[in-house]
């Protein structure tokens, strides 16, 4: 067996050694074999189970939405899907393919959805040739039901650690790792700060994205080692390379259990300043790590999270325990819960059919502004925070605000919804803190407004170096241009951190760029107090806050933050942390 080495960006650290699992797209990898002419009959009716599989999960969709969760889209959206599905050329053309061709019911289908989508391509009109991908849509729920896993990733062995090799992963995808258990993950696309990136950093196991074709040089079962802190992947490693990665693997277990003594030391510069370090988390399940590591509180609970891998959306009652659960978890620490930022590279099936329509799906109807375009929607999940708020120390949190009038307007929603809940004699914390995320270059230009208007900041350096640089954070393409060292986002940060200060309001850093130890120091010298990272960063972040003098550092900082020079910036980055 040839040895032989991918590169690719690390998004996540530490070293795995497992067995290859390739994952395939359904409608890209639809086996094709024949049937003999005694099995065509339940071939045929293996086709019709999955139809009325499918139909019974759009009737449950349609079930699970009814009131105030259902944006008119989402009704509309369905039925589309409901007649697509229903229409003689999907559910009965297949089975004549499968009786004349004597084919499998996959291939049928296949076959038949090239024929249909061949003829949306040449529709005129461009509504109903956007029809094309709800055709789609509905043959990946059949052949999913026909492969038997209805959305599902295949469950990784027993016996060795499982790598996962796949060609792209969504977010919602690998939010499910969370309960499977693979060793390490691998996609030819991604961008270092896409949220499959993220979603991988807090499952705390080594992942490579945008290795380019990781999955067509890969095959399954081969042996593999993921380094993701050197970017590196070994395909069918010879003995020697092995012996040598198990051995950097254990130095690494060694400091991981060493940084576990800081758990209940405070974070405390030489020079007595005092940090918190929050936590953020996807779902309440994290609550766990977050707790081990010692965090202040939750500084970041993406709440959209809540909305994937789901049919239909997760009604008041059941958001509402969610958001208490956290609460509670935290036993009267902070929990800061963002309103749900759906869109962009977070899908929801049917929900942002919206956003991934649109032409520029980051620049879209992503975030606060899908939510005040869904005020229904937004005052279902605000009531359910409100009502968690009784039980802990609940902050809200509001997503890419970019100017006063939608700040104006979502307080207004929030507003609303504690009068509706007083009305109806259910408690909430009246004082509840709204808070607003940095993200927007136009954010920090005019900060003002949300100095004026919001009880504390935060700030999303992945959609702020996204936004400030023009760079899609999650495309491989330009991910050697996405650069948090980059002059503008340095003077951006600095800027806001600066502003909030002599206002008064505090103010977070809750980006990826809050749990890399290398820009520790220099956050610390732009003069922040308050860090939100991935848990599994808190304990080796905490350890440089301990061995920082921010009187010290602060002079080199400032040389930074003038700088038009990258190489200057870099050099003196190394200087900090020398
Ligand atoms: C950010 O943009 O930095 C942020 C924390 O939010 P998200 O990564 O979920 O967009
Ligand atoms: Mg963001």
């Amino acid at each position: 067996m040839v040895t032989f080495s991918l590169h690719g960006i690390g998004v996540s650290g530490g070293i795995a050694i497992g067995r290859a699992q390739l994952v395939s797209h359904a409608t890209l990898e639809v086996a094709h074999y024949a049937i003999p002419p005694s099995k065509v009959g339940s071939e045929i009716a293996r086709f019709e189970t999955a139809v009325a599989e499918v139909q019974r999960e759009l009737e449950a969709l349609h079930g699970a939405m009814t009131g105030d969760d259902l944006p008119g889209e989402f009704g509309a959206f369905l039925d589309v899907h409901w007649m697509i599905l229903n229409d003689a050329t999907l559910s009965e053309a297949p089975k004549r393919i499968i009786a004349e061709q004597r084919c499998n019911a996959e291939w049928a289908l296949h076959q038949q959805m090239n024929v249909l989508v061949d003829q949306f391509d040449e529709i005129e009109d461009p509504y109903l040739r956007e029809r094309r991908s709800d055709v789609v849509q509905v043959v990946e729920r059949v052949l999913k039901r026909l492969m038997g896993k209805p959305g599902a990733l295949p469950p990784p062995s027993a016996e060795e650690q499982t790598i996962l090799v796949a060609h792209d992963l969504s977010p919602a995808d690998v939010i499910q790792f969370k309960s499977h258990r693979y060793g390490a993950f691998l996609t030819d696309l991604g961008g270092v700060t896409s949220h499959t990136a993220i979603v991988a950093r807090s499952l705390n196991v080594p992942a490579v994205v945008a290795t380019h074709n990781a999955r067509q040089l890969i095959r399954d079962g081969e042996l593999l080692i993921v380094d993701g802190n050197h970017n590196v992947v070994i395909v069918n490693p010879d003995r020697a390379i092995l012996a040598e990665y198990r051995l950097k693997q254990s130095e690494l277990e060694l400091e991981r259990q060493k940084l576990k003594r800081l758990r209940l030391k405070p974070a405390e510069t030489i020079d007595g300043i005092h940090v918190e370090l929050y936590a953020n988390i996807e779902l309440p399940e994290d609550l766990e790590p977050a707790v081990e590591a010692g965090a202040n509180g939750v500084g970041l609970f993406r709440s959209e999270f809540l909305f994937l891998n789901r049919p239909g959306l997760p009604s008041e009652d059941e958001q509402f325990e969610a958001y208490r659960r956290v609460a509670e978890g935290m036993g009267g620490k902070p929990v800061v819960i963002r309103t749900f930022d759906l869109g962009a590279d977070k899908a929801k099936e049917g929900l942002d059919g919206l956003a991934r329509v649109a032409p520029n799906p980051a620049l879209g109807l992503r975030a606060v502004r899908f939510c005040l375009a869904e005020p229904r929607l937004f005052h279902t999940q605000l009531r359910a925070i409100l009502r968690a708020s009784h039980y802990g120390r609940v902050r809200i949190l509001i997503p890419m605000l970019a100017s006063a009038g939608e700040i104006d307007q979502t307080l207004a929603v929030i507003a609303q919804a504690k009068e509706g809940l007083r009305e109806q004699g259910i408690p909430f914390d009246p004082n509840v803190a709204v808070g607003g995320m940095i993200e927007i270059p136009a954010a920090v230009l005019a900060i003002g407004a949300f100095l004026a208007r919001l009880d504390f900041l935060s700030i999303g350096t992945n959609d702020l170096i996204q936004y400030t640089l023009a760079v899609d954070r999650a495309d491989e393409a330009v991910s050697h241009l996405y650069d948090p060292l980059h002059p503008a986002v340095l003077r951006l940060i600095a800027n806001a951190i600066a502003s909030a200060r002599k206002a008064r309001v505090p103010i977070a850093v809750c980006g990826e760029m809050a749990g890399d130890v290398r820009l520790t120091r220099l956050l610390l010298g732009m003069g922040l107090t308050e860090f939100s990272m991935h848990p599994a960063h808190i304990l080796a972040v905490k350890q440089r806050v301990l061995t920082t003098d921010v009187a010290e550092i602060r002079p080199v900082v400032d040389r930074m933050r003038r700088s038009d020079d990258p190489a200057r910036v870099a050099a003196l980055l190394d200087r900090l942390n020398a």
